[in-house]
């Protein structure tokens, strides 16, 4: 049997980048992986191929609307080849994940390819086509992610009723598609298919989409989206879901109670995600998870089982690529005897659509619930140089500051490449930076980042220069 100083099952970014910090602190390292390619949810069916999709549909869009007022012509209608684009995203996705084999091998990092689950705290055994091999670990990482969940009265059936992992490879553009949440999956394809020619229902539960970054952020991009055609029904209780044939019908309970259908050819249903441990048996482990199926960590990553660690979307906290691999990053330094420390209110959060939304810190409804007193400093993008170049005049950036000592509590912003611009606030506030520090530091111009330091003069003392 061979001996590992850390076993990690899961090759997301939590457990590749996990087992990268380890190879890289000496330690002997195995990751296990139960799907033939490595890299997880993200690589393969999340972060990367839907990125993927909205950059070509994004041309698409230009090229049918914008490239005109620039000046291009195209000769001949513009036509879609979508299984082409379908066979880029997958390139795309086939480079990305044979870069992590890559990089697995460069860091001396053992692949097992198969199911792992816990004979008991020490040794995996490791599932693959009826044959199991069992290893030996001091320590092992649970990195194995989670899945899309559902509503209990929808049949996901993976046709017509689907996930993002059916709509990130469809055979065809849907004619109506029906989404169901409108949340960062929902929004992020639902853009793609609109730009493609779909009609795009998104029902949503709450009154706002994005439920959960600052409010000017879903107000604006709510109007945004309704300009580029998406159609929204905020406030609606879905209670049925029903394929007949090629037609799927959404029925759902509007504010006032009555009772609102909708039918078109497709329904994603993209009402969140749920933490993942089944097969692995952590039983056998001793290994506890709550109500919601998340393992039980402590604030070193530490599950009830000493030499046990769990990382990513499996634990508590936001579904995010590079949150988990921070803790990844983590769990491997404590395994070496380091004191790393993760600030978890400064894990950015972007929705890639276009315009894009970034936001780190405290919303404006978070510090209101808090009772902290702030000052607010908002710049328009369309008052930008920039902006107006490109034509990206969507959009703002917004400043929370403490009343008192002018710190940087919050930054929330839409616009053209705010995915980017996003870090220069987490950089800020990483330093406990003023607004005043912010807007006394010299932004290139014409850049986007003008509006942050523009947001952050408004916020010292309302002295934005450009509005
Ligand atoms: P995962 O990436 O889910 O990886 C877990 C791995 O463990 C999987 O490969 C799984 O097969 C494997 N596994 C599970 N059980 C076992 C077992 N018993 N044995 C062996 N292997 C096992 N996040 C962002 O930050 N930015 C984005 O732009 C973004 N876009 C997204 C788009 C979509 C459509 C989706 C669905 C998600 C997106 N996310 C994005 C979220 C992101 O993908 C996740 O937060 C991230 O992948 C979590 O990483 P993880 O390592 O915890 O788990
Ligand atoms: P989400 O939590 O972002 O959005 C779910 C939406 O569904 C919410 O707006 C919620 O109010 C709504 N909802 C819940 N129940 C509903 C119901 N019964 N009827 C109608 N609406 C309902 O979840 P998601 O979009 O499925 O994404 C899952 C996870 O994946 C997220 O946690 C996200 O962090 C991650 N992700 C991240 C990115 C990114 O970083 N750009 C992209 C995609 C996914």
């Amino acid at each position: 049997m061979t001996h590992y100083d850390v076993a990690v099952i899961g090759s997301g970014p939590g457990g590749y980048v996990a087992a990268i910090r380890c190879a890289q602190l000496g330690m002997k390292t195995a990751i296990i992986e139960k799907y033939n390619t490595l890299g997880g949810t993200c690589l393969n069916v999340g972060c990367i191929p839907s990125k993927a999709l909205l950059d070509s549909s994004h041309h698409y869009e230009d090229a049918m609307h914008h490239f005109e007022e620039h000046g291009i012509e195209i000769p001949g209608d513009i036509k879609i080849n979508f299984q082409k684009m379908i066979e880029r995203k997958a390139s795309v996705v086939e480079q990305t994940t044979k870069g992590i084999d890559f990089l697995m091998t460069k860091n001396k990092i053992d692949v097992f390819t198969g199911i792992g689950s816990f004979k008991d705290a020490t040794h995996i055994d490791i599932t693959s086509e009826g044959k199991t091999q069992t290893i030996e670990a001091k320590n092992t990482i649970i990195a194995t992610g989670s899945k899309p969940s559902t509503l209990p009265f929808i049949k996901i059936d993976k046709e017509r009723i689907i996930t993002s992992t059916e709509a990130l490879s469809l055979s065809e553009i849907p004619k109506h598609l029906i989404v169901i949440g409108g949340g960062v999956i929902g929004l992020e394809l639902g853009q793609v298919y609109r730009r493609l020619g779909a009609e795009v229902s998104v029902v949503e539960y709450m009154d706002r989409i994005i439920p959960t970054m600052d409010g000017a952020q879903s107000k604006e991009l709510l109007k945004v989206m309704k300009k580029q055609g998406v159609k929204f029904y905020l406030s609606h209780k879905v209670s049925a879901v029903e394929r007949k044939g090629n037609e799927v019908t959404v029925t759902a309970s509007d504010k006032k109670g009555d009772t609102v259908s909708f039918t078109g050819d497709y329904c994603l249903v993209s009402v969140g995600r749920r933490a993942y441990t089944d097969g692995l048996k952590l039983e056998n482990a001793g290994v506890s998870a709550n109500e919601r199926g998340q393992v039980n960590v402590n604030d070193h990553l530490q599950t009830n089982v000493a030499n046990v660690y769990a990382i990513g979307d499996v634990i508590r906290g936001a579904m995010l690529a590079h949150k988990a691999e921070e803790e990844g990053v983590l769990v491997a330094e404590i395994l070496a005897g380091q004191k790393p420390h993760i600030n978890y209110n400064l894990i950015p959060g972007v929705v890639y659509t276009w315009p894009e939304v970034a936001s780190v810190g405290k919303t404006e409804e978070q510090l209101k619930d808090e009772g902290v007193s702030y000052k607010v400093g908002q710049f328009p993008m369309r008052a930008l140089g920039r902006s107006r170049a490109s034509g990206d005049t969507d959009g703002f950036v917004k400043i929370l500051a403490d009343a008192k000592t002018d710190e940087i509590l919050g930054v929330h912003m839409v616009g053209a490449r705010v995915a980017d611009l996003i870090t220069e606030a987490v950089t800020a506030m990483e330093f406990r930076a003023s607004a005043e520090d912010l807007a006394r530091m010299s932004h290139a111009h014409p850049t986007y980042a003008e509006a942050v330091k523009e947001a952050a003069l408004d916020a010292t003392d309302k002295r934005a220069l450009h509005f």
